[in-house]
């Protein structure tokens, strides 16, 4: 049994972990660079692998091919496989058959990072065994190789929902499904909505389908379906400013870190996961009391002058923009800008129009940002790169109001990721 790995990056590498382990033949095959230290972790463990290119006869030599959720289906290279009949998977897929674990698997457009860190946060905080990981931090194949957990969290992409066959979550978690990626899906959203809905496609008898029950896309795709799965929709988020209310059960957020409806919402539907697989009030109290989420997510990066500045990198999409400018109590100068997916503006305007006194583009291109904003927002002004956005910034800001990066886009004009433009921007915060 040969398995051929596409991609040596995080969920390659796993895979390769996984099934050397396993007592696979693997070769890692990936037609880019491989980092430094993934290399370094094949060559330990004995897996050949080749980089910046695809030797055919290595890889058509497969019984099983598991690809990089980064490679999209229609390549020649993976048509070609398929035609041949060479079965190919994702690394979800694939790791799957080596535990019997309960698994929590967490989708959506938006909110994905958040709900499944604070689940596992939660489960954790209970003294449960459990591991999180999948498209973010480790990949799942990593986990396994390493340990065997009683409960994995994962975070699902939809590129890694495409590659699954028998995948089965205990617990899914849908949390909406707005544009986003549509390049990978031929520019038809039913092509993304079907990818989303695969994470129920195995589930059956006691599984359970936590679901956002207000999205119109979830609606309109369950309309008439019985799924014959447990169900929860979250058709509303009970919040008040101290107190979040989950079915029966009410919690303190005075100390919770999360802001903002969509964090309550993500948060609501953390719980009914926690509470799904029996943590206890006191322990969900005591998580959503401890719980720090990730950086670049409405992250308050410091107050100075009496000007707040917030890192919202990661919102690169309209709808993540939304619920930011929403979350917001002070008049705000929105950086925004970079690599745009096609976005429409409209959707947000009459919050922006509400919420927003200057807007500071942030890329190479912003002729989409500014032909959505000129003549209804007074200021529009571009910068390439965050120390100026932070300067023109500030001349517009004032006591009181909140320099927002909330970019709507990709980062790969200006930045390496998101990553890289959050901590530049927070450096050229930290730098004033
Ligand atoms: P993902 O992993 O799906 O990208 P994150 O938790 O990393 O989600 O959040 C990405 C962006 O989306 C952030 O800007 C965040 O503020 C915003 N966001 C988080 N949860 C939601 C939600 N439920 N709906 C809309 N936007 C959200």
């Amino acid at each position: 049994m040969k398995v051929v790995i596409l991609g040596g990056g995080e969920s390659g590498v796993g895979a390769a972990l996984l099934a050397k382990k396993k007592g696979f033949e693997v070769w890692v095959s990936d037609k880019g660079k491989i980092k430094d230290q993934f290399k370094t972790e094949l060559e330990k463990s004995n897996i050949p692998y080749e980089e910046l290119q695809h030797t055919e006869e290595e890889i058509f030599d497969a019984t099983e091919v598991i690809k990089s959720p980064g490679i999209p289906d229609k390549v020649p290279l993976i048509k070609a496989l398929k035609k041949q009949g060479i079965p190919v998977i994702s690394e979800i897929e694939f790791a799957a058959k080596y535990t019997n674990a309960t698994i929590i698997g967490i989708t959506g457009s938006n909110g994905k990072t958040t709900t499944t860190k604070l689940t596992y946060h939660l489960l954790k905080t209970a003294g449960y065994d459990v591991a999180v990981g999948g498209n973010i931090g480790y990949s799942f194949a990593r986990l396994l190789a390493e340990g065997n957990h009683a409960y994995y969290v994962l975070e699902l992409s939809s590129f890694q929902l495409d590659g699954i066959l028998d995948f089965h979550p205990n617990v899914s978690v849908l949390l909406n499904i707005t544009p986003d990626h549509l390049d990978r899906y031929e520019y038809k959203m039913e092509n993304y909505i079907h990818s989303k809905f695969r994470i129920i496609q195995n589930q059956k008898g006691k599984d359970l389908f936590i679901y956002n029950g207000f999205d119109k896309n979830i609606e309109t795709y369950l309309q008439g379906k019985q799924l014959g799965i447990k169900e929860i929709p979250v058709k509303n988020v009970f919040h008040t400013k101290n107190q979040l209310t989950v079915g029966v059960s009410e919690f303190d957020t005075t100390k919770c870190s999360l802001k903002g409806q969509h964090n309550m919402f993500n948060a609501t539907c953390a719980i009914h996961v926690a509470k799904a697989v029996g943590v206890e009030h006191k322990f969900i109290q005591q998580g959503l009391d401890t719980f720090v989420n990730a950086p670049h997510r409405l992250e308050s990066v410091a107050t100075i002058d009496g000007i707040e500045y917030i890192n919202d990198s990661k919102a690169t999409n309209v709808d993540a923009v939304f619920f930011a400018l929403s979350a917001m109590e002070k008049p705000v100068i929105w950086v925004v800008g970079g690599v745009d997916k096609g976005n429409d503006y409209n959707a947000i305007e009459s919050l922006v129009l509400e919420k927003v006194k200057a807007i500071v583009c942030l890329g190479v291109d912003n002729t989409p940002i500014i032909e959505a904003f000129l003549g209804k927002i007074e200021i529009i002004e571009e910068t390439q790169s965050c120390k100026e956005a932070i300067k023109v910034s500030q001349q517009y800001a004032h006591v009181g109001d909140v320099v927002l990066l909330s970019p709507a886009c990709a980062s790969f004009d200006l930045f390496k990721n998101y990553i890289d433009r959050g901590d530049q921007f927070k450096a050229a915060v930290f730098d004033i």
